[in-house]
């Protein structure tokens, strides 16, 4: 589950890590008062207004600008709240901002003392363990910096028990810095790593991470996704999900406990089990097609769960065909039968063929029911015979 930026600089202060006075915003006229507080706490005449949405590049796509005055404060938080905004992340379409970020802007480009560094938190597959991937070069694109100069990458594998401190003066060292900078950032990646294995995140990105002229290192940036399978040991995170920055069709399949992923191809398809799903969507590759979606309904597929999924499916306009594919292990091929049967004949108006194939217990039962249920649902049992049938209809 991805959060905001506020959201996760919140957590990251919880462990000790630095970050800026900031404050969230809602509406432009909240700004003022917000850049006045965070006066009165820092003394600063500077001001950094952010964009809130789930995707990064905002710096790149006019999301974040540094304010001098308040009156200035006040006319980008009006600029930004409400516009679409479009960067490498969001896709063309773009994303609707509805909040700000009103921050202390803590340092000047151009600034010769400021540097920028990247940092990030995540599994290291390889290893099975998690890794802290730094680089001098931070603020900018860090992928440009992976192709160019891949050597300014660092990578530490985390200690099983822990980042241990000659671990994180490593760190320092490598990212050049000396004196009290150099232990302050001792400290940051400290914290950092401990918040990182406390709020059981699956990613963790500080970029930049800034250090000031006067050698404060800080958390400019912060993108967190949290690991949705620990979220039930972490009440305190139940209020961090915004689902207006998720896609709407996946928000209404988890309603119905549908595992579903939208993608842009023309085949829907409904499955009973990822695995199986996963090879479906080969099949669908192997037949001409594209698949449309990933969904598992389930080991435990009934008429409701099917009806969700068509509703779904034939919420996406590309769709030319949909292709159940169930093995009838757990469950009764019979059952998803009489299902996909009641499920079509609820819905109405089923626009697209509709090719049915299903294998394993009672598999001729369900193809019989199919087959004189009247409806125009092509039925197979091989997946020979499904994807020849996909073939035909794209
Ligand atoms: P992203 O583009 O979505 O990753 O958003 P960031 O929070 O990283 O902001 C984009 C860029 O704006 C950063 O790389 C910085 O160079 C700059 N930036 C962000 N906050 C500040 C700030 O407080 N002061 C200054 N001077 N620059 C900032
Ligand atoms: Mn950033």
């Amino acid at each position: 589950m991805n959060i905001h930026e506020y959201q996760a600089k919140d957590i990251l202060k919880r462990y000790g890590v630095p970050i800026p006075e900031e404050r969230h915003v809602t509406k432009a006229t909240m700004a003022e008062k917000a850049a006045e507080e965070i006066r009165a706490v820092t003394g600063t005449n500077k001001w950094v207004v952010k964009a809130q949405i789930h995707a990064g590049g905002r710096g790149k796509g006019g999301g974040v600008k540094l304010a001098s005055s308040l009156m200035e404060v006040t006319e980008f938080a009006n600029d930004i709240i409400g516009m679409t905004l479009v960067t490498p992340q969001t896709g063309p379409v773009g994303k609707l901002v509805r909040s700000v970020l009103v921050g202390q802007n803590v340092y000047y480009p151009g600034d010769s003392a400021v540097q920028e560094f990247y940092m990030s938190l995540l599994l290291d597959r390889v290893s099975g363990r998690y890794v802290l991937v730094y680089s001098p070069q931070g603020g900018m694109d860090i992928e440009a910096v992976a192709e160019n100069t891949p050597e300014d990458i660092f990578k530490e594998i985390i200690h099983p028990l822990g980042l241990q401190p000659f671990q994180a003066r490593k760190i320092a060292f490598n990212l050049g810095l000396e004196g009290k900078a150099f232990q302050n950032m001792v400290r940051f990646v400290d914290s950092l790593a401990k918040a990182f294995l406390s709020m059981d995140a699956s990613l963790l990105e500080i970029n930049p991470v800034v250090k000031t002229s006067d050698d404060l290192i800080l958390a400019v940036d912060a993108k967190v996704s949290l690991d949705e399978n620990a979220l039930f040991r972490h009440f305190e995170y139940n209020d961090l999900r915004d689902k207006d920055e998720e896609d709407p069709t996946e928000v209404e399949a988890s309603e119905y406990n549908l595992n579903f992923v939208k993608l842009d191809g023309n085949v829907g398809c409904m499955v009973n089990g990822a695995g199986l799903a996963m090879a479906t969507m080969d099949i669908i590759k192997l037949a001409g097609g594209n698949p449309a979606n990933f969904l598992d309904v389930g080991g435990g597929a009934n008429a409701r769960t099917v009806e969700a999924g068509f509703r779904i499916i034939l919420k996406d306009p590309h769709v030319k065909a949909i292709l159940i594919n169930i093995f009838g292990g757990i469950v009764r091929c019979d059952r998803v039968a009489q299902g996909v049967v009641d499920a079509y004949k609820a819905i109405g108006n089923i626009r697209v063929p509709v090719i049915v194939r299903l294998q394993g217990t009672n598999a001729e039962e369900g193809k019989a029911l199919i087959d004189k249920s009247g409806l125009k649902v092509h039925s197979a049992i091989t997946l020979k015979e499904a994807s020849d049938l996909v073939k035909s209809v794209v």
